[in-house]
């Protein structure tokens, strides 16, 4: 693919070009940011640059990278390189991630789980594979996926690797958050920011993919996924608007009566997701996709009660449940105005609590009580 299909990362794009445009070209980078929002995709469409045979040079470009009379670079698309990455197949082009384990030549790390991106991965596919010849021309380049999830010990033992590796040899780590990583990691690689994107960006895309789609439901997932466009997929294809109109409905009209019944519906719906996001990924543990589906949950209460305050001073194109802006309404209505905002407030707090492994029954029970009282009782 040309790296100038990957959109709105202006600041990775102006990074990566200088470096080439320069001749100097870092051996290790650092792609840093939240999910979904291109970091894969340009570390990719930059490998195919490195490995193309013909590059080709571009004095202008699209407005979106105007590049104030620089010289851009791209892959040619063409050579038999670029056509190995565009089938999947470039044998210089390595993919690294957790669940290579599978793969791995002792069975006995094989029977393992790929919780972790650990130290017998990273020997095997990126340090033995490092110090081979490349197959076609003189460059070879190794993609790490999930770096936070690298173990301190496969973190060392990368380290002479990404301070000097063999000739020819390129290395992109992707990682989340800067601060997941060692120091000593982080200070051998260059690190470039990716930004959330565009809404409207997201939401064009979604549109362009899923034309069957119906308009509300896009703009939920669109919202929801807060500029990762890998997350507003994830909505669509999990089911995350059934859910939360499960969770929403009863909001309508929260008492103490059924604070608790909510709560554990709560639960089971965070069951039922975990379940969906699970599938394909046995390697992820179960708890943890609990309680990850449980922190997305709350983020669905809390996008609720954000509409239900914008709703109240008459900003309704703004809200995320169009679909559902009667239950917003009815809500609103119940809720005394000033209060609205503790709502989102203790619903942050309970994602917190849950994120650093609270009790989540309990966490859920107190949240649904305290919302249970900011709303009027019935008469
Ligand atoms: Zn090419």
């Amino acid at each position: 693919m040309s790296i100038f299909e990957v959109r709105h990362q202006r600041w990775a794009q102006v990074i990566l070009q200088s470096a080439i445009g320069g001749d100097r070209i870092p051996h290790a980078y650092l792609f840093h940011g939240p999910d979904g929002i291109g970091k894969e995709t340009l570390a990719r469409a930059y490998a195919q640059l490195l490995l193309c045979e013909k590059p080709v040079c571009h004095n202008e470009c699209s407005s979106e990278y105007a590049p104030d009379g620089k010289q851009w670079f791209d892959s040619c698309g063409l050579c038999s390189s670029c056509r190995l990455m565009e089938t999947d197949s470039h044998p210089d082009y390595h993919l690294i991630h957790r669940r290579l384990i599978r793969f791995h030549d002792d069975p006995s790390v094989r029977a393992r789980k790929g919780l972790d991106l650990g130290i017998d991965v990273i020997r095997q596919f990126v340090l033995d594979a490092a110090h081979k010849k490349p197959a076609l021309g003189s460059r070879k380049v190794f993609v790490l996926r999930e770096t936070e999830k690298l173990t301190s010990a496969a973190q060392n033992a990368l380290l002479k690797t990404l301070e000097e590796p063999p000739p020819g040899t390129f290395l992109i780590l992707i990682c989340r958050a800067l601060d997941s990583l060692l120091p000593t990691t982080r200070s051998r690689c260059r690190s470039i920011p990716f930004s959330p994107l565009p809404i409207s960006f997201v939401h064009e895309t979604l549109q362009g993919r899923h034309s069957d789609i119906n308009a509300d439901l896009i703009r939920f997932a669109a919202a929801l996924g807060e500029g990762s466009l890998g997350r507003s997929v994830q909505c669509l294809e999990n089911g995350l608007n059934e859910i939360n109109r499960n969770v929403i409905t009863p909001l309508k009209d929260l008492s103490v009566l059924s604070a608790l019944e909510w709560a554990h519906l709560l639960e089971d719906q965070a069951d039922q997701l975990a379940h969906r996001s699970r599938l394909g990924d046995e390697e992820i543990n179960e708890t943890d996709a609990v309680r990850q589906a449980l922190t997305q949950i709350l983020t669905l209460v809390a996008t609720f009660y954000d509409d239900v305050l914008k709703l109240t001073h008459g900003q309704q194109e703004r809200c995320c449940n169009t679909a559902d802006l009667e239950i917003v309404r009815q809500a609103g209505s119940r809720m005394k105005h000033d209060w609205i905002p503790r709502s989102i407030g203790w619903t942050v707090q309970a994602e917190a609590q849950i994120h650093l492994n609270a009790n989540t029954t309990l966490c859920l029970e107190n949240l649904a009580m305290r919302l249970a009282h900011l709303y009027a009782p019935s008469r």
